[in-house]
């Protein structure tokens, strides 16, 4: 059942968003060659304390950190580790926190040291297929317009969008109804009403759209080992038009990249 949410709710789920939006600000700055995955997962733990509020995914069906640190060829749901991030990897870091009762979920893949422009690429494009997505999330509109949008976008450069894992509602369960799939058919699926809140999170591959998981019963990553990035914002429906609840700005602010990618979603202050 899709759990509407009131103005209300909707604001205090933008706290909890905005906590995973400042806390990957502060990894921003910290992930360079030599640091572990480790490290960065400590200081966003006690980074999201500091602000009054629990590490969501630390316990969530037993996950044993409170990021998911995922380098490389891993997809999603990386365990951090004490293997310092080395020049020319990427990682993708997936945060939640959790406050007045609602959680906050998101994501994204940031280059250490340099990177080679192939990589590059694949990280633009699927930051901008989630904003494809993210446009695409409108009352009227469909599952189906959402998950097409993303795909379309993703796979014009030949890239695979991952079957596998989806995103989903949220609120006061991390994963709610319903299903995000990042790929679909236009205008198949349920309809987007005012109030929805989902977390929309594409995961693409710079190969091979086909995963496979670790023995940890965690680690996801791509069959070929080819790179996979994974970026993700949570979004409300208000007054029938996507507003991003979180944003990338504190990790634009950190590491001085200029954008304006998020204007046309942001209604509101930060
Ligand atoms: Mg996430
Ligand atoms: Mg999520």
């Amino acid at each position: 059942m899709i759990k509407i949410k009131t103005r209300e709710e909707i604001e205090l789920m933008r706290e909890s968003a905005l906590i995973v939006s400042r806390t990957l600000g502060i990894l921003a700055k910290e992930v360079k060659p030599g640091v572990t995955p480790l490290q960065l997962d400590k200081l966003a733990e006690e980074f999201i304390r500091d602000n009054g509020a629990e590490p969501a995914f630390l316990g969530l069906y037993d996950f044993p950190n409170s990021l998911c640190m995922s380098p490389n060829d891993q997809v999603v749901h990386g365990i951090p580790t004490n293997k310092p991030l080395e020049d020319g990897d990427i990682i993708s870091i997936d945060c939640g926190s959790y406050k007045n009762g609602f959680y906050g979920d998101h994501a994204y893949t940031f280059p250490v040291g340099n990177v080679d422009e192939k990589t590059l690429q694949l990280l633009q494009v699927t930051k901008e297929s989630l904003y494809e997505g993210v446009r695409a999330f409108r009352a009227g509109n469909r599952i189906g317009d959402v998950g097409n949008a993303i795909q379309v976008y993703a796979e014009k450069y030949g890239y695979g969008i991952v079957r596998e894992l989806v995103g989903h509602g949220i609120g006061r369960e991390m994963h709610e109804d319903p299903e995000m799939p990042n790929y679909g058919k236009k205008g198949r699926g349920k309809k987007f009403v005012e109030g929805m809140v989902v977390a929309i999170e594409p995961m693409v591959n710079m190969g091979t759209q086909k995963i496979k998981q670790h023995k940890d019963g965690w680690t996801i990553t791509t069959k070929d080992n080819l790179p996979s990035a994974h970026f993700e914002h949570d979004v409300a429906i208000v007054d029938g038009k996507p507003e991003l609840l979180s944003t990338f700005k504190y990790i634009y602010d950190a590491l001085g990249i200029e954008s304006n990618e998020e204007d046309e979603f942001r209604q509101i202050k930060i």
